[in-house]
């Protein structure tokens, strides 16, 4: 049984020519080559699998070439480049930075560095990985890449050009490798399938290319797993089997369902998919490749970003054509948000189903939102917007009933408080307004013509009365004095029997005074009191409005320093007063606070 070889090994470029999509690089190196101007170290940057090892061994095999072609490359039959071919050539150091990072490590290579070729002119030193050096390995290799021995190069290779330190990137020529294009990994996996006499559909070759993401490593070994499961006949559909690829015409289903808003065909597509093994996310993935495939196609401009399978690219473009660019952007969006959260959701089932379902009504919810299938931006509000207010009745003209309403005027109350407080106690007597609803039914009487409110209560009473006792609405009352100290001595003694003494000392000795028909002053000796009087405001007031009915009675309380003669004493001085009645009493404590220059503590 004869050796198997993996592609990636057995197709490896033997010269610059055979290298795949790196057409930059490998012009620049064997026009340097040609012309004698080597650079002494090299850095390739680029991502995994696109050549840059290849390239590295390429140009060590070149530059020793004894018999190099006018083009610059090796002639693959001298004894070094058969050396080379073999893997035997002396002339070659491949390190591998990722498991060989420490100083020690670069320090055996410096030293390797001084000894000149046996054979040959140079020796190429190629560092892989070069990114996982320690810094300090960093440091020991810097003089040596600077000034190297005439006969050395160096070639660091890199995937991650970020993290090489400005000091290095300085002291080597920099080669980007690009990433290889899907059409280029087609054609180089075909050239290998008609070498090995292998049955491929191109279709297939073209899912390979599009699974290795640039990678040509990957391709290869992709293209050999499925060869050797598939006895060497290589189709779309054993590709798409072994790739765990879904196919594309489940998402056109899917697609299709949703835009009939057929949520049930959408699910128990959903459902037949999950059965064949593919999970939430590889569905979310792949719906959101094919809608942004949809999305590219809508504009011949960026039709050319299209990476689909030769012959779908018509079905893709007719897809398209019928599906409206707002649902395309906003079904990403959706599916985009469902991906994101897709590891942190408990039933991830239930989750895509919830994208499914939110993807069902999106149309809907365009339609709504738009203009005749066009997006349109939000509306913003610029200009300033009227704001409606509804005037609120001031509370002084709550209605007070006097006396003066008894004459026939409409009017019923007025807006002006009475100042005389007497005057107030006159509301009892306001007889009924002549016109008087009686006996009629209340639904077919205009209320509000001529004192409504008597009416109406009269009106209810009848009706209603024998079954309801319905409460007269008291009228407000005005302070008077008289009811007002009646009330001011129960509240006093009720202080006393809730043991708060010192508040009811403060109410004996307060005295009052009405200001108007809503509001009468305490008057108090000290601050200390009316601090006692303050703490029963509360309280105080709410028993005033009931006893008065009257919400709008409120007081102030004063504290009233003049002289009062059934004020004791003490309670009206304050601390420097105090001093300046003993001082006057006896001169001597005055004398002492000068003399030991006191100050009075207020
Ligand atoms: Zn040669």
């Amino acid at each position: 049984m004869e050796n198997f070889i993996v592609s990636a090994r057995k197709y490896r470029p033997q010269n610059f020519n055979t290298v795949v999509g790196q057409q930059h690089i490998t012009t620049t190196l064997k026009n340097a080559i040609k012309n004698n101007q080597l650079a002494h170290a090299f850095l390739f940057c680029g991502p995994r699998g696109v050549g840059k090892t290849t390239c590295a061994r390429i140009l060590a095999k070149t530059i020793n070439c004894t018999n190099q072609t006018p083009e610059g490359e090796a002639c693959n039959e001298c004894n070094s480049c058969v050396s080379f071919d073999a893997g035997t050539s002396m002339n070659i150091h491949e390190l591998d930075a990722a498991s060989n990072n420490s100083v020690d490590d670069i320090r055996v290579l410096v030293e390797q560095v001084r000894f000149a070729p046996q054979a040959g002119k140079y020796k190429v030193y190629i560092v892989d990985e070069v990114h996982m050096l320690s810094s300090s390995a960093f440091n020991a290799f810097l003089k040596t890449l600077e000034e190297p021995p005439a006969h050395a190069i160096f070639i660091l290779a890199t995937t991650e050009k970020h993290k090489i330190l400005p000091t290095i990137l300085s002291r080597c020529q920099i080669f980007d490798f690009k990433r290889i294009t899907n059409n280029d990994t087609v054609e180089h996996l075909q050239e290998i399938v008609d070498k090995e006499h292998i049955k491929a559909e191109k279709a297939a070759l073209q899912v390979i290319a599009q699974k290795s993401e640039g990678c040509m490593r990957d391709s290869l070994s992709i293209l050999d797993k499925i060869v050797s499961f598939t006895n060497g006949e290589v189709t779309y559909q054993n590709t798409l089997e072994h790739l765990n690829i879904l196919d594309e015409d489940y998402f056109f289903k899917l697609l299709e369902s949703m835009q009939q808003q057929d949520l049930a065909g959408a699910m128990m597509l959903f459902d037949s998919i999950n059965r064949k093994g593919f999970e939430g996310d590889l569905v979310l993935n792949g719906f959101a490749e094919f809608i942004r495939n949809l999305l590219v196609c809508k504009d011949p401009k960026s039709a050319s970003l299209l990476e689909v399978v030769e012959g779908m690219q018509s079905k893709y473009i007719e897809v398209a054509a019928t599906t409206s660019l707002s649902y395309l952007v906003s079904a990403l969006n959706v599916l985009n948000d469902t991906e994101i959260n897709f590891k942190m959701a408990r039933n991830k089932r239930l989750h895509v189903e919830l994208a499914l379902i939110k993807l069902n009504f999106l149309q809907q919810a365009i339609d709504m939102a738009s203009d005749k299938g066009t997006v349109v931006k939000k509306k913003r509000v610029d200009a300033p917007i009227a704001f409606r207010t509804k005037a609120i009745q001031p509370l002084a003209a709550v209605p007070i009933p006097t006396a003066v309403t008894t004459t026939n005027t409409p009017k019923l109350y007025i807006d002006q408080l009475p100042v005389n407080v007497q005057s107030t106690t006159l509301h009892s007597n306001i007889p009924p307004p002549i016109e008087t609803i009686n006996t009629a039914p209340l639904s077919s009487k205009p209320i509000a013509a001529n004192g409504g409110k008597k009416n109406l209560l009269d009106a209810l009473r009848e009706k209603v009365g024998a079954k309801y006792d319905i409460q007269e609405i008291k009228e407000a009352e005005g302070l008077n004095i008289e009811k007002l100290q009646v009330f001011w001595n129960k509240y006093t003694v009720e202080l006393e029997k809730q043991l708060k003494h010192s508040a009811a000392g403060t109410f004996k000795i307060a005295s009052l005074s009405i200001d108007s028909d809503i509001h009468f002053t305490v008057h108090v000796a000290a601050i200390t009191a009316q601090k006692f009087v303050e703490q029963e405001k509360l309280d105080l007031k709410e028993q005033l409005h009931q006893l008065f009915n009257n919400r709008l009675i409120d007081f102030s309380i004063l504290v009233d320093l003049g002289e009062k003669e059934d004020v004791p004493l003490h309670m009206r001085l304050n601390s420097k007063q105090k001093f300046e009645r003993i001082a006057e009493q006896y001169p001597l404590i005055k004398e002492l606070k000068e003399k030991l220059r006191l100050e009075i503590d207020y």
